[in-house]
């Protein structure tokens, strides 16, 4: 093979064999809970004003504050990592050009995704220094708001919003971005359009070869409702077997049910998948008002079954989970031993 593997595969690699590896939590509602305005988006207020000029309003554009308000997220990445964390996610969810498009920010998507990926390291290397753990940053990739495979008007169900070029080459300027600002993996996370996902697998393996370099993959799908399968219709054991020509360093599950409900999709998926499995659930399901009300022994004890049960290589957290999530879901899984891989289990 022409490209060489990133250092940090084999460490991490290893340590996977040795216990469940653990993620970190939800950055959208920790931003929430800052309470931030308008002023301090933009960083007019306090931070450090954005210099890509808009018009567009920004409040709720959290991924700016990687620019605006890096010592914020730097914090929120820092507890994640003290928590327990050793991959931590960057503030990219939605740094691509189609995602920043509603903010009018396209133009800013590489500043975006090189200064999320060094808040991020910033973060780890503090903690780091504390405790002499390593800690590594999964550069986040999000589904977009548009999908690849699914048309948004019911009367023309041939429509589709964005194309798989569209996003091929949207995901490209992001991972690439990420690659340069020292991201140790790649996280396609809350999938729910395979489509999409293909078309950032592809971008990530153009991203490679451009660059020089392989870094892991890691997949994350959503299940979005109680059928048990994703927005564009699979079971989990038809998007694995969508995604396993990537070869990814893990494949598994985020974002929409609580544990509970993901258990048996969880358990469906390390049945037939042959690289580790990952899980990083909300804190239940939102409430009438949209938060998420379960608590951190709560949520580390499901996790805990499903560590258990040896359905687990890597967990954390999604919507809803703190610092106190993972430090409980951490503490909870550390007894059992990650789940086996089949060719190690015969070797
Ligand atoms: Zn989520």
């Amino acid at each position: 093979m022409s490209l060489h593997d990133h250092h940090c595969v084999n460490a991490l690699s290893a340590t996977a064999r040795e216990r469940i590896l653990i993620m970190d939590g939800a950055m959208g509602t920790m931003i929430q809970g800052l309470g931030l305005g308008e002023d301090d988006y933009t960083g007019h207020g306090t931070g450090m004003p954005c210099a890509h000029a808009t018009d567009l309003p920004q409040k709720g554009n959290n991924d700016l504050l990687s620019l605006t308000q890096p010592q914020a997220i730097e914090q929120i990445h820092y507890d994640f990592a003290i928590a327990g964390a050793d991959i931590v996610e960057t503030n990219t969810f939605s740094s691509t050009a189609i995602a920043q498009a509603d903010y009018g920010l396209e133009a800013a998507v590489h500043d975006l995704n090189v200064e999320a990926a060094r808040v991020a390291r910033r973060a780890l290397d503090r903690a780091t220094a504390l405790d002499g753990k390593p800690r590594y940053v999964a550069g986040a990739v999000g589904p977009t708001n548009r999908t690849a495979s699914l048309s948004p008007d019911v009367s023309n169900p041939g429509y589709r919003a964005v194309t798989f070029d569209d996003l091929r080459l949207a995901y490209r300027d992001q991972i690439r971005a990420l690659i340069m600002g020292g991201a140790d993996l790649i996280l396609i996370e809350t999938i729910f359009d395979t489509l999409n996902a293909k078309a950032a697998i592809f971008a990530a393996i153009e991203a490679f070869q451009a660059q020089g370099i392989r870094l892991p993959i890691m997949i994350s799908g959503t299940i979005t409702d109680a059928s048990g399968r994703t927005l564009s219709g699979q079971t989990p054991t038809a998007f694995w077997h969508s995604v396993a020509h990537a070869r990814p360093f893990s494949v598994g599950l985020n974002c929409a049910l609580g544990a509970g409900a993901m258990r048996p999709h969880m358990a469906e998926l390390a049945g037939v998948v042959d690289t580790l499995t990952c899980a990083y659930p909300n804190a239940g399901l939102p409430n009438a008002f949209g938060q998420y009300d379960e608590g951190p022994e709560e949520t580390a004890a499901q996790l805990a079954g499903f560590a258990q049960e040896g359905l687990l290589n890597v967990v954390g957290g999604c919507c809803g989970t703190t610092p106190e999530h993972i430090r409980a879901i951490a503490e909870a899984v550390a007894p059992f031993a990650p789940r086996q891989l089949e060719k190690e289990q015969a070797a």
